[in-house]
């Protein structure tokens, strides 16, 4: 499929775009709120949809496992069986199978063999299943199964994952899709400058609908891994949207997309939340911080989210400390809020040829105070 990307604004590296779906059109840059298994945890969809989120992820390692694809797709796909009609990327499993480095058993040139984290069965992922999985699941992105590597693996090990992976993406990319579904190649090679480089002069000729920037934020040092976000986006085409698979800090969204990148994802926002905390301007916010006790204020000045707009901190706290479920969902509401939120600047910033000097003054106010853990 051609023309699935629309750029229309940069501003030095960083971009603003439309990214094309079957399902709608996301502006871009796009923060992507995770919903592992078909959730974004705790919140309902039209919520989502209030909170400005425009697309959703899911993950085909897990959909596969619990309920599986087949009875997905029976009840009409990942969109009408999880109530969400807007615009969903669907992981491959790659990340699941190899970040997990316990559970992995065996890789080889057709596929993967690790132990399922549901009941430690044998289990075997290849590119063909991956593909099928995600056409039963009807998302409108498809990710290619990867090969992703943990920090500080060797050199050689780096190697075979950028080589295993350009093998993977060739099975893939011709194999059937859902309607409309577009494809995505996800590039490797850690902090190695030339792996990157090989990794995406390997996968560019293939002409995915997108590439992502994967086998970082994997437990390595910041400064390394944005220098390596910076030098991945090099070698991928201007026209093609660009994802940063798994960040979503403030300040790691920031300078992600300040070298380019036009999507993320993470479980930060609501992980962060389920441990009581906010992400406000102000740094994180641990509520359980007997200072909160009688602070009539919002969560975050100037939040527009349904927590900022009907509840104190005090009162957030005090169900967070009595472990109430809405405690955690109006966390999550106003963290997700906030990220979104935050992109949207971002891109309102580089549409109007300022995002140097937002970028600068965001950094300086979400660093101004310690983080709080
Ligand atoms: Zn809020």
């Amino acid at each position: 499929m051609n023309g699935s990307f629309t750029l229309t604004a940069t501003d030095g590296d960083a971009r603003a775009g439309v990214l094309h779906t079957a399902n709608g059109d996301v502006p871009t840059p796009a923060f992507m709120p995770v919903g592992t298994k078909g959730t974004v945890k705790g919140v309902d969809p039209e919520e989502l949809r209030a909170l400005g989120a425009t697309i959703v992820l899911g993950n085909a390692y897990h959909l596969h496992f619990r309920p599986g694809e087949e009875l997905i797709a029976e009840l009409g796909g990942l969109h009408a069986f999880s109530a969400w009609d807007g615009p969903i990327l669907t992981d491959s499993g790659g990340f699941q199978v190899f970040a997990l480095r316990a559970t992995l058993l065996e890789s080889d040139d057709d596929g993967v063999t690790f132990r399922s984290v549901y009941d430690g069965a044998a289990e075997r992922f290849t590119p063909e299943l991956a593909a099928k999985i995600q056409e039963r699941l009807g998302s409108d992105i498809a990710m290619c199964l990867d090969i992703c590597a943990p920090a500080g693996v060797s050199r050689a090990d780096l190697e075979q994952a950028v080589h295993r992976t350009t093998l993977w993406a060739q099975k893939q990319r011709d194999l059937p899709r859902a309607p409309g579904q577009l494809r995505f190649a996800i590039t490797q090679g850690g902090l190695d400058t030339e792996l990157r480089r090989r990794s995406s002069e390997e996968l560019v000729p293939l002409d995915f609908d997108g590439y992502a920037i994967g086998g970082l934020s994997v437990g390595e040092e910041r400064a390394p891994m944005f220098e390596a976000t910076a030098h991945a986006a090099l070698f991928l085409p201007a026209a093609k949207p660009r994802y940063f698979m798994g960040i979503g800090d403030p300040e790691g969204v920031i300078e992600v997309i300040a070298r380019g990148v036009d999507m993320f994802d993470c479980v930060l926002p609501t992980r962060t939340a389920r441990t009581g905390s906010a992400l406000t301007w102000d740094g994180r916010l641990n509520l359980r911080n007997a200072r909160f006790a009688r602070d009539a204020g919002p969560l975050d000045d100037g939040c527009a989210c349904p927590a900022c707009t009907r509840f104190t901190r005090a009162y957030i706290r005090h169900l967070v400390n009595q472990q109430e479920i809405l405690g955690l969902r109006l966390l999550s509401l106003h963290n997700l809020r906030f990220l979104i939120d935050l992109v949207a600047a971002a891109r309102r910033a580089i549409e109007r040829g300022g995002f140097e000097t937002w970028r600068a003054d965001a950094l300086s106010r979400l660093t101004r105070q310690p983080l709080e853990r």
